[in-house]
């Protein structure tokens, strides 16, 4: 069976539509988030502009800062403070990748925790990490989402988490091992956690014989077909989170590919998502879910 994300996200969008309507209904004023811009990478404008057209669809104000890519990291820091300070805005994210000048790490942990939609702040990974509320950075919680609104359940199950990166693997592998008491707002009920986790990565040996030991497979290596059907056995659920391009011969020029090689692993999988629309856009969801759960501060 697919898991379709993309109509799971638009059920989403439906949901947060509503919600936040019935808050601006009652005379509050609608969540806020700021989008921070440094130079002209064409792929970050593409996010950027895809996010904002997100917030608009929902009802979440967008504010776009663009800076020059020549901003000082002193000067970006000052911006980053700005906004912190700034109680009209609920959330905020600073766009990867920066300009090589400056420090990415450092530009992160200087984002106040409670406005961090990314959870990407090393004070929201620490707080998942010991089960306390927090802000989770999009695609791992866009994740557990999907596999929630399946009603996947992961006690017990043996999980493989291919790829270690802050963004993704490390964060999904955290928050399905968890005990389920983690709550993140807006979630569906489910007992997602209690899994038993390996994670794999580019030095991993054999990751052929522990692949055939999962239950679920979450793949985020950025390899096309590393996960080929000889490595999964039946009934195996298979989260593909690799965006990968391969040029043809297509006016664009090339077309999207995940890291599965799908057509082989599809009939071995009781659950699969395809690329595109499958992770991708429960991403952009779980950002706008958490710019609501920072208005509501919770
Ligand atoms: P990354 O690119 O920072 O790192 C890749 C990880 O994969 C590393 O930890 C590495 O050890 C591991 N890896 C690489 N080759 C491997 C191999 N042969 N065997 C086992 N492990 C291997 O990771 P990322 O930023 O999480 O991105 C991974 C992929 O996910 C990319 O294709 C990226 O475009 C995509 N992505 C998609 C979304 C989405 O919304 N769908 C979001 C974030 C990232």
């Amino acid at each position: 069976m697919i898991l379709d994300g993309k109509h799971i996200a638009q059920t989403i969008r439906a949901e947060l539509r509503e919600q936040i309507a019935s808050i601006v209904s009652k005379g509050l004023r609608a969540p806020k988030l700021a989008v921070v811009i440094v130079g002209h990478n064409p792929a970050s404008e593409t996010y950027v502009a895809n996010k904002i057209k997100a917030c608009a669809e929902v009802g979440i104000e967008a504010e776009r800062v663009a800076l020059e890519a020549e901003i000082t990291e002193e000067e970006l820091l000052a911006e980053v403070e700005r906004l912190n300070r700034d109680a009209s805005v609920d959330g905020f994210i600073v766009q990867l990748p920066l300009p090589e000048h400056i420090n990415e790490s450092a530009v992160l942990s200087a984002i106040d925790y409670r406005k961090d939609v990314d959870g990407l702040t090393p004070e929201n990974v620490g707080r998942t990490v010991q089960g306390l509320p927090s802000l989770v950075s999009a695609t791992p919680r866009g994740i557990r989402e999907l596999l929630a609104r399946y009603d996947i359940q992961t006690e017990g199950k043996h999980v493989v988490v291919i790829g270690r990166s802050n963004i993704v693997g490390k964060p999904i592998a955290m928050l399905l091992m968890q005990r389920p008491y983690l709550s993140l707002p807006g979630m569906s009920a489910s007992s997602l956690g209690d899994a038993t986790v390996t994670i794999c990565h580019s030095k991993t040996r054999d990751l052929e014989a522990i692949c055939q030991t999962a239950d679920i497979i979450i793949v985020a290596a950025g390899v096309p077909n590393l996960l080929t059907a000889n490595m999964v056995r039946e009934g195996v659920v298979v989260i593909d989170v690799g965006i990968n391009r391969v040029e043809d011969d297509s006016p664009r020029g090339y077309h999207l590919v995940g890291d599965v090689d799908f057509e082989n692993v599809a009939p071995k999988a009781s659950y699969i998502t395809p690329v595109p629309g499958g992770v991708g856009p429960m991403t952009i969801v779980s950002l706008l879910q958490n710019t609501l759960q920072a208005y509501l501060g919770n």
